[in-house]
């Protein structure tokens, strides 16, 4: 297969999620389009030459030549602060992808998903729920999110009044809302349980945290080819 091309990705948008992360809407001419679930290598080059790279889920379906990532501060890290406190509106960067081809949601697809996220693991899921609200699919869609504190969920105004047919639940691994019923703690096999097996399910999030829920989902039932994974494990070079 032909290796894809580096395309100049203009940043045109930028939109605050948390405090600590943001939505980077990039243009990109030439762009061949993408599905929901799939990801795209960022690079950066230094006036030296040095360069670097790293993966981002797209975050909404495809429209036009218009790529949205949402990234995560990774405090210490080397591309994260870079894209989410130096790079403005009309600063260019280089893009490569779409990427991958099997963590991918189809508008086409009816049956019912079970979307299961970790902190930025949201990114690619959030696709496939705006890549469902734009082709006007019924296919019963629920996320069940996990992150630390209420204040570091994406999305908050978008979900707050979710699709019909899509159920959302939020869990809470340090901190909860005042009032809320669920203590505070990691994804447990209580937390997926649902009335059938017979779905597909899409897990993203930290290597440990994919670990985890995919046990869990095989362990209530789930055929492990009907869970798909995606780990935001460190990437580039
Ligand atoms: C397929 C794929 C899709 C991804 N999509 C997204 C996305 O939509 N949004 C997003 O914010 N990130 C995403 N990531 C993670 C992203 O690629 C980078 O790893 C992340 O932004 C950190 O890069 P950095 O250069 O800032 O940190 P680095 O300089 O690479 O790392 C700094 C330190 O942090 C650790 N570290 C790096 N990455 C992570 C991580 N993901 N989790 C925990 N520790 C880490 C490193 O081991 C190192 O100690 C994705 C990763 C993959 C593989």
């Amino acid at each position: 297969m032909p290796r894809l091309p580096w395309r100049v990705a203009k940043l045109v948008e930028i939109r605050q999620e948390t405090a600590t992360a943001r939505t980077l809407v990039f243009q990109i001419p030439g762009w061949p389009g993408h599905l929901a679930g799939q990801h795209v290598d960022v690079r950066l080059t230094a006036p030296d030459g040095y360069s670097t790279e790293r993966s981002y889920s797209v975050a909404a379906p495809e429209q036009g030549d218009r790529v949205e990532l949402t990234v995560e501060l990774v405090p210490d890290g080397e591309v994260s602060p870079y894209l989410l406190e130096i790079l403005e509106v009309g600063d260019e960067v280089e893009i490569r992808g779409p990427v991958g081809g099997w963590f991918v949601w189809r508008p086409d697809h009816t049956t019912p998903v079970l979307l299961v996220a970790g902190g930025s693991g949201v990114v690619p899921l959030m696709a496939m729920i705006r890549a469902r609200r734009a082709a006007g699919s019924s296919a019963p869609f629920r996320l069940i999110y996990s992150v630390r504190e209420p204040d570091q969920r994406f999305y908050l105004d978008e979900l707050a009044n979710p699709d019909p047919g899509l159920d959302i639940a939020y869990l809470f691994t340090r901190k909860t809302p005042d009032g809320w019923a669920r203590p505070p703690g990691r994804i447990t096999q209580a937390d997926l349980t649902g009335a059938s097996t017979d779905i597909d399910s899409y897990v993203c999030g930290p290597t440990g945290f994919v670990e985890a829920a995919a046990d869990h989902l095989i362990a209530l039932g789930h055929a492990p080819d009907r869970i798909r994974t995606e780990r935001f494990g460190p990437t580039g070079g």
